[in-house]
């Protein structure tokens, strides 16, 4: 009696220990999937949001240089879809997103903002760092071919954080800065006013 009491509480222990592991990795999934775009992998819009917010809320001191938001717009991808259909579409929002996670640092954070629309947050770059960065993602993907021998180009609007404004307003002079882009011709990177 007493060998079946132990072994039925080792039993028991052994079942409770996977379970918690269990959970605890379903947890993490949960997390993830929370703040991740599920196609691209970049973080979602919520997660750009809390950023955003988390950085208007409390400004960086003097000692830190500006935040910047890079905001990326896929050019006339409304045609890649028409011709190639929407599944080689999303095949390049991936690879798009993979080209770009590989060009940036640790320290900055890319989202997808929606559609073919994305967002880097730059809180360690200079804003010539940044501008930097953005061209040369505009060159890299202007002079990359995606699978099945496509080539897409983006425009994009950098818009540095101004002390005071909401994240609202800071992503909108990003936007206005981007349709600058647009307007130019596309396949540009245009600084905020
Ligand atoms: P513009 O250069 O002015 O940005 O032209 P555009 O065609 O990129 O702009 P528009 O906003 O008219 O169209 C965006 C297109 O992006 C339309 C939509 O079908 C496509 N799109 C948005 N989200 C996805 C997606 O998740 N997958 C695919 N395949 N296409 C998407
Ligand atoms: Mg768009
Ligand atoms: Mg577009």
């Amino acid at each position: 009696a007493l060998i079946q009491y132990i072994l039925s509480t080792i039993i028991t222990v052994l079942f409770s220990y996977a379970f918690s592991d269990r959970m605890v990795r379903q947890q993490n999934l949960l997390r993830e999937l929370s703040v991740q775009d599920p196609l691209t992998g970049a973080g979602n819009r919520r997660a750009m949001e809390e950023k955003l917010l988390a950085i208007t809320e409390h400004p960086p001191t003097n000692s830190s240089p500006m935040p910047t938001l890079i905001l990326i717009d896929l050019d006339e991808f409304k045609k890649i879809n028409d011709q190639f259909g929407h599944g080689v579409g999303d095949n390049i929002l991936r690879e798009f997103s993979f080209i770009v996670s590989e060009m940036i640092s640790a320290n900055e954070c890319f989202y997808r903002f929606g559609g073919e629309e994305f967002v880097i947050v730059c809180q360690q770059l200079t804003s010539e760092q940044t501008s930097v960065l953005a061209e040369d993602i505009r060159e890299a993907i202007d002079s990359h071919v995606f699978d099945g021998n496509i080539r897409i180009t983006i425009s994009l609007g950098i818009a540095e954080f101004k002390i005071q404004e909401t994240g609202f307003e800071w992503l909108g002079r990003a936007d206005k800065a981007m349709y600058k882009a647009k307007d130019a011709g596309r396949n540009l990177c245009c600084i905020a006013a």
